[in-house]
């Protein structure tokens, strides 16, 4: 269903780095969601008639998963906790998209029981709703997919994520790799590196090829993200975790990451504007400590760029005087 996504060098900073462009894997499942969302397109969800899912009203996930819902023909309800005003007046981007392909978007704070999910965080409310609502009640037809698609169905294309890794650097002889990838729930870093350590021992070539996952938080902290590893996979799988000194907030604006963002674009792969800042930031100050290393790096292009509908005019709002496209 997808093919093998291309891989192109890219100048950053001083050095050549080479971007897996996973971004270009498929127009409605763009990559990283592609890749959490490839189990339910190759095995039988004929049985399902709902799918029930919950995050934030512009994630790329909300999209990915109203393409699979119609697609399908599934009904999707998506919970949020919030909807800004200014969505509700001018739906956009991801919002926007998913509304098309019927997905109803439903605030918490305006079902009928909101006051039982008072002060719950989104995760806990939805366990609340999808057990004790009635439209839930027959589960055999439900599919439930946790925040950010963090689930072990997601493995299944990381899987083969990771299969398309091990063939680049075997091709191209990189014998010693760092694959990068900005993680919001840790879900793609995590499996990545079980993948690429269980195939690399698979095929015997451990030996010979050295492939290291490094990864970056873009929610909560490093703390917060290896808690996330934890319920996934066994601890000798944890990808490493670097930082700046920097605490970045999800989706918060600033000027270095918008600055970041218009450095890397200049190369001519248009990169999103969530994730991508923080990770190319955050590589950044890796590469300045590690200057001399003999290590290349591959840096996994993500997708999402369809959230850049929104988070562009945001950026354009918020700095007016120096963002001019
Ligand atoms: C969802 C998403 C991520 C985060 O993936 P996790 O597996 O939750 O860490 C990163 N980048 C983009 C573009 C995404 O859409």
């Amino acid at each position: 269903m997808f093919s093998i996504s291309p891989v192109q060098p890219m100048n950053f900073g001083r050095q050549i780095i080479y971007v897996k462009r996973d971004d270009l894997l498929h127009p409605d499942f763009s990559g990283n969601k592609a890749r959490k969302f490839y189990h339910f397109l190759h095995h039988d969800y004929s049985h399902v008639t709902q799918l029930v899912a919950s995050g934030s009203a512009q994630a790329n996930s909300l999209y990915s998963m109203s393409v699979l819902a119609n697609q399908q023909g599934w009904t999707f309800n998506y919970y949020v906790s919030h909807i800004s005003d200014f969505l509700l007046q001018n739906p956009q981007g991801n919002y926007a998209a998913a509304i098309q392909n019927g997905a109803n978007i439903i605030d918490i704070g305006n079902l009928a029981y909101a006051e039982n999910l008072a002060g719950m965080h989104l995760n806990d409310a939805m366990n609340y709703i999808v057990s004790s609502d009635p439209i839930y009640a027959d589960k055999k037809h439900l599919l439930y997919i946790p925040e950010g698609g963090r689930c072990q169905y997601a493995e299944t294309g990381i899987e083969q994520l990771a299969a398309e890794i091990i063939q680049w650097a075997q091709e191209q002889q990189k014998n010693k790799l760092m694959v990068f990838l900005p993680s919001g729930t840790g879900t793609t870093a995590a499996y990545l590196n079980k993948q690429l350590i269980q195939q690399l021992a698979q095929l015997s070539i451990v030996d010979v090829f050295t492939i290291e996952v490094i990864t970056c938080s873009t929610v909560g902290g490093d703390e917060y993200l290896r808690q996330q590893f934890s319920e996934l996979v066994d601890e000798i799988y944890y990808p490493k975790i670097i930082n700046d000194g920097h605490k970045y907030h999800f989706g918060k604006l600033s000027r270095r990451c918008f600055d970041m963002w218009e450095k890397v674009c200049q190369s001519g792969i248009e990169f999103e504007l969530l994730y991508d800042p923080v990770g190319f930031l955050v590589l950044q100050h890796y590469l300045n400590e590690n200057a001399n290393s003999a290590t290349e790096i591959l840096y996994i292009h993500q997708g999402g760029v369809l959230g850049n509908n929104t988070m562009l005019p945001r950026y354009q709002r918020k700095f007016s005087r120096i963002v001019q496209t």
